[in-house]
């Protein structure tokens, strides 16, 4: 069986495109979204990943403020400039790049800034809200991504199981929050570095989300033949000389699923898309409530 392979860019593109509309509906009476990006030190990756944002924000018609703070920069340094942000009311969203320098207290840093501007949906206000079903806010990028894509494939996921591999605060346990919310109604399984039996646990499941950052972990075998597949993780290689990006699911998976995400390709360009979705949904509540006052 040859899989669907959903093509996340493609899914990315038609939610820029109505993006674009909501977006040209603001500046008819507002100045456009606004999103700062904070970047400290130098790591390459991070590089590439805002850089990314900061296209994305140009083709939807979001300003962008990118701030890059050197490595040698005290937490105190951050903290200022995000109270500094949070008062702006010329700022609809703000980002903090992940990872952050040995010594700074990434979740720490994540509470202090505006519930109403954390576009990455990392704040516990944000993420506590999945808890009790109240979804229209700002949700964090990756889950409501891998969210949209199970969508995409109109495949009702009501009685399913569905295994969730990684347990982590902004990906895996948030997509098992909203897999097994009230209306989508997926029987749930996460799983982690002390779960046993991965192999048994993925042959009985209908989905799988893959999120542990294990290059090829989930062995093409283990693959349920007509099964869902979202490869969430994200695996530089080294093969033949040459670096290459992969997921967590080997790739011979798609000769057994009946939906796969590829890497790269899959849920990278959707969870931008979030991202862009969050800001826009911030600028529209911050602007209604200037309205209102
Ligand atoms: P974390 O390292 O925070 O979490 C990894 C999770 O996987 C942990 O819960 C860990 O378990 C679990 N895990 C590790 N090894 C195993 C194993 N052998 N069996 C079962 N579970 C295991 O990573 P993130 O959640 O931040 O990211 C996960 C992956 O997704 C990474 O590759 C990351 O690069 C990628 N990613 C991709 C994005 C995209 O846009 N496509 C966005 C964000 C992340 P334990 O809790 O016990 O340690």
């Amino acid at each position: 069986m040859a899989s669907n392979v959903i093509d996340g860019k493609a899914l990315g593109a038609e939610l820029e495109n109505s993006l674009k509309i909501r977006v040209s509906n603001i500046k008819k009476v507002h100045r456009p979204p606004h999103l700062v990006v904070i970047i400290v030190g130098d790591d390459p990756a991070s590089k590439v990943y805002v850089r990314n944002k900061e296209r994305a924000c140009k083709r939807i018609g979001i300003d962008s403020t990118r701030v890059d703070l050197p490595s040698t920069c005290s937490p105190e340094d951050l903290e200022n400039l995000i109270g500094e942000f949070n008062e702006d009311p010329g700022v609809d969203g703000i980002l903090v790049q992940s990872p952050l320098p040995t010594g700074f207290d990434e979740i720490g840093i994540t509470e202090l800034i505006d519930p109403r501007k954390d576009v990455d949906g990392f704040h516990p206000i944000n993420l506590g809200r999945i808890v009790t079903g109240r979804l229209g806010g700002l949700l964090p990028c990756t889950p409501s991504a891998v969210m949209k894509i199970l969508e995409s494939t109109g495949v009702e996921m009501k009685g399913k199981r569905a295994l969730v591999v990684g347990r982590s605060r902004i990906v895996g346990m948030p997509t098992a929050l909203l897999m097994a919310q009230k209306g989508i109604d997926a029987t749930v399984t996460v799983c982690h570095s002390k779960s046993e039996d991965l192999e048994g646990l993925c042959k009985s499941s209908d989905i799988i989300v893959a999120a542990a950052g294990k290059a090829g972990m989930i062995h093409h075998q283990w693959v349920p033949i007509g099964s869902i597949i979202i490869d969430v993780g994200i695996n530089r290689v080294e093969e033949d000389g040459r670096s290459r990006l992969v997921g967590d699911v080997e790739g011979a998976a798609s000769t057994r699923a009946s939906w796969i995400t590829p890497v790269p390709g899959g849920v990278g360009p959707m969870t931008i898309a979030m991202l862009m979705s969050n800001t826009v949904t911030a600028a529209e509540s911050i602007f209604n409530r200037s309205e209102d006052s």
